[in-house]
């Protein structure tokens, strides 16, 4: 029989326990481990059962037990405690509240995922746990931000794996009521609604979860709800799934319907208006145009309107990877705007802000490109992910070296709470006296090698304990009513190196790059006094049939019996397996093709709780490696081909296991402590968990982006968008003189006929500005290294500064009867060595944050 309605009973708690409510509608509960506890004790197996989740906990467990705990004064005082202690949390100022200075009152935090916890799934892979850990973080700092995001039925997809070592996805459906949300309601009770102008006058209509996560509010927005028709009803379907119209009603409601659930979500609560609007990868870009179309209400001109959405819009990229950024057909975007979905902007308009540059498509509309033009402050997510990003990007500001395109970076990392496992927490707690392990000095003597040592084995077993469970379901889940096998139940040995590798397929991460060598993979899993075992686990895109066949070659591999014993696919990773595999693996293992992993965070994890890197030197690892946190696999970048290419870099990781990662693992001392190992696991609790911590990486974000976007919006708004006005202008007369600004003519003197150090270069510079003022320009030398050819290397500018007005010496302009005008200065010659020059002019203006910005330079020739 099928239920024609569904819903979820909330358990009535013993008025005694009543807090323990308000402690599971914080997602606080899934980072704070006395919180966790306080659950735990409630019924371990049930708990278990549940997977960590207080709502659903509280559902399950049975009323009796509930009572008996109302009657134990200990547990019902502890759980007044950590009620006070939440709202303590929440109410007492934090480290944002003590900055000084001017900084935003709001940020609103856009993402098309949210990993929080595993009982709210709610995102693919790496995106999404970042994000979640950027809103911890932030709550942590207390950062005022405001997340947006959208509210998946089905999630991203649950992984099973056939018979045949096939990936098998199904759909599983989110009951919302059994989830730690709640609906945004107006004071009469009523949803409060979201709607979006659809061609042919349809509309979509959606509402808005609330998730709390510590101090910060997360908007999740939702269109499964009966005002809309049933094709609507799907737009949330799922994750990542569906056509490109699919993906663009989901980009659609995401930058657009976010954009105006937060004004209504402020209107309610009274929390005060976002200041800057922070956009991660292109999904969430449309927000900028929701916001521009909100300012021509106000009575501003687009050109005017973008000045100001720009100033306050922070837009980060994740990734190098071409089919990681989204692109739309220009006929499909023409159809979606061409109605009354954002008034007052021109279609026109929008689609020159997803123009792909000169080497790009004609007919496609690119949401990172607009990201890019509507975010004035724009980053990368580790250092080399910035240089490749810059690289990536550059089309958009042709005539400038790589190294001044306007794309910063900051590193990802990770929240250390929820990253840590509960095991090395109550170490630092019992040793160090904190509970702030990413602070905490794991170089004091008052933890010993021993210690260290304890709990890394402790944590190893717990996973190994793990795997074997897993194996056995989904054994049994392959052959329903058999008999799980008794080696599924002793595969894995708590004793052996163990090695993890998990992350999603996409080919870049080459997870079978391990399988290269079969025989050698199979003689270092079975070495006789130092073998290692690996546990791998990952999701393929379900559309992704090259990645699929991928997790079927690791499965067939480690279905060999002379091996199954020490290799294992898990299937289904998730953020519940995640946090007993980083904390369980001793070495952690990545070897993406570089440079294409833009940080990746997995690694970052597993050194939280003490793993060793075995990692190419991508993402966040040549900022962090230093030669005894672990090992660097080289990449053969200068390979001939990809095979030759794998085929080298495989090798070397084979050898590096064999000869580096192996033999110190099994070294032991009398008292079976491996010293040299453990010294490389304290050298890396204590350098790295500061560094890797989201704590660092939120306050970056404050400090380089939100409090300049803020500033920057704040100047263009005041006293009736005044300056924003101002500069619109000026930018269009900038753009319309500048094919007419020339370096007429440069002379040089001062140098010897040959030249010596110590020597002064003097330069002046005939420049022809096209009607603009000298005030508008700022005319450089740019000088530096000259070895073959032309290019100038470690490059350095002056500013030349203007000698006098019209040269009356020159020629007069012939466009603008302006004589050109003369710059002067001077270079001191201080390396010996080839040197070569130029000079240019760029445009300026105090409200630009860099010269490059409008794309515009002159050069001389
Ligand atoms: C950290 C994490 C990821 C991302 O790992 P990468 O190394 O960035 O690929 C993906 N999934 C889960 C469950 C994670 O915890």
């Amino acid at each position: 029989m099928k239920a024609i309605r569904k819903f979820i009973v909330r358990a009535v708690l013993p008025p005694a326990l009543a807090a323990l409510e308000e402690l599971a509608g914080n997602l606080r509960w899934s980072w704070h481990e006395p919180t966790r506890q306080l659950f735990e004790h409630i019924s371990p197996d049930v708990w278990r059962e549940v997977g960590h989740d207080p709502t659903a906990l509280l559902g399950g467990v049975d009323p009796a037990r509930l009572e008996e705990l109302a009657g134990d004064a200990d547990y019902v005082a502890g759980v007044a405690a950590l009620r006070d202690d939440l709202r303590a949390y929440l109410d007492n100022p934090r480290w944002y509240q003590q900055l000084e200075g001017e900084k935003p009152a709001s940020i609103a935090y856009f993402s098309p995922e949210f990993g929080i916890a595993a009982a709210l799934p709610q995102y693919s892979g790496g995106l999404g746990i970042l994000a979640g850990d950027h809103l911890k973080s932030a709550s942590d700092l207390g950062v005022p931000l405001i997340g947006v995001g959208l509210f998946y039925r089905a999630g991203y997809f649950s992984q099973a794996i056939s018979a045949d070592g096939w990936q098998l996805e199904s759909y599983p459906l989110l009951d919302p009521d059994g989830l730690p949300l709640s609906v945004a309601r107006r004071p009469d009770g009523s949803a409060v609604p979201v709607t979006l102008a659809l061609p042919d006058n349809r509309t979509l209509h959606a509402r808005i979860w609330q998730a709390q996560v510590g101090r910060i509010t997360l908007l999740l927005l939702d269109t499964d709800i009966p005002e809309n028709d049933d094709d609507l009803r799907q737009v949330t379907d799922r994750l990542y799934g569906g056509s490109g119209e699919h993906r663009l009603l989901q980009e659609l409601l995401l930058g657009i319907g976010g954009a105006r659930a937060v004004r209504r979500w402020i209107e309610l609560s009274g929390h005060p208006e976002p200041e800057v609007f922070h956009t991660n990868e292109g999904h969430a870009g449309f927000l900028g145009l929701e916001r521009i179309s909100s300012l021509v209400g106000e009575g501003l001109s687009f050109q005017e309107a973008l000045q100001v959405a720009r100033a306050g819009t922070v837009f980060t990229t994740h990734t190098p990877v071409a089919a990681g950024i989204d692109r739309f057909p220009v006929p499909l975007i023409r159809r979606y705007f061409e109605t009354d979905l954002l008034p007052g902007v021109n279609v026109d308009d929008l689609l020159a802000l997803g123009a792909e540059t000169a080497d790009g498509a004609p007919d496609v509309f690119n949401m990172a490109l607009m990201g890019l033009r509507l975010g004035q402050h724009a980053n990368g997510v580790s250092r080399l992910h910035g240089e490749v990003s810059r690289r990536m990007f550059k089309g958009l500001w042709p005539g400038f070296d790589e190294s001044e395109v306007p794309i910063d970076s900051i590193t990802n990392g990770v929240h250390a709470p929820t990253w840590t496992d509960p095991a090395l927490l109550a170490l630092a707690e019992s040793r160090l006296g904190t509970s702030n392990t990413s602070t905490a000095d794991w170089a004091s003597a008052a933890v010993s090698d021993q210690d260290l040592w304890t709990v890394r084995s402790t944590m190893r077993r717990a996973f190994v304990d793990d795997v074997r469970l897993r194996l056995a379901a989904a054994w049994r889940e392959q052959n329903p009513g058999g008999i799980v096998p008794t080696w599924l139940g002793q595969v894995f040995d708590p004793e052996v190196l163990t090695i993890g590798f998990a992350r999603r397929v996409p080919t870049y991460k080459r997870l079978t790059l391990m399988l290269h060598d079969p025989e050698r993979l199979r003689a270092l899993l079975t070495h006789p006094e130092h073998p290692i075992q690996i546990v791998i686990a990952g999701k393929s895109h379900p559309a992704d049939d090259e990645g699929k066949r991928l997790i079927q070659r690791i499965v067939q591999f480690a279905a060999d019996p002379a091996v199954r014993g020490r290799i294992a696919f898990l299937p289904d990773y998730n953020i519940a397996m995640a946090q007993l595999m980083y904390p369980g693996t001793d070495v952690w293992l990545n070897n993406p093709l570089r440079p294409l992993e833009a940080c990746g965070t997995s690694g970052m994890k597993a050194a939280l709780n003490g793993a060793l890197n075995l990692s190419i030197l991508d993402g966040w690892w040549p900022e962090y490696y230093d030669g005894k946190n672990g090992w660097a696999i080289p990449s053969a970048d200068a390979a001939g081909d990809s095979a030759e290419r794998d085929r080298l870099e495989a090798e070397a990781l084979y050898d590096l296991i064999e000869h580096q990662v192996a033999p110190p693992f099994y070294d032991r001392g009398a008292d079976g402590v491996p010293t040299r190992w453990v010294a490389a696991i304290r050298h890396t609790l204590d350098g790295l968990s500061p560094e890797l911590s989201a704590d660092r990486m939120v306050r970056e974000y404050v400090e380089k982006l939100y409090r300049p976007a803020a500033r920057s919006e704040a100047r263009l708004s005041r006293d009736g968008y005044r300056a924003a006005r101002e500069l619109a202008a000026w930018k269009q007369r900038v753009s319309a003189a500048w094919p007419g600004v020339v370096v007429s003519h440069v002379e040089s003197g001062g140098v010897a006929a040959v030249p010596q150090v110590g020597d002064e270069l003097h330069l002046r510079a005939h420049v022809q500005l096209n009607g603009l003022q000298p005030t508008d320009v700022t005319v450089q030398v740019v000088y530096g290294r000259s070895q073959l050819g032309d290019e100038l290397s470690d490059t350095h500018t002056a500013d030349l500064t203007m000698a006098r007005g019209a040269d009356p010496d020159a020629a007069p302009d012939a466009v603008t009867g302006n004589g050109p005008f003369l710059f002067t200065g001077t270079v001191l010659l201080n390396s010996a060595g080839g040197f070569g020059y130029t000079v240019r002019v760029l445009p300026r203006h105090d409200l630009l944050v860099s010269p490059a910005e409008m794309g515009l330079v002159a050069v001389a020739s």
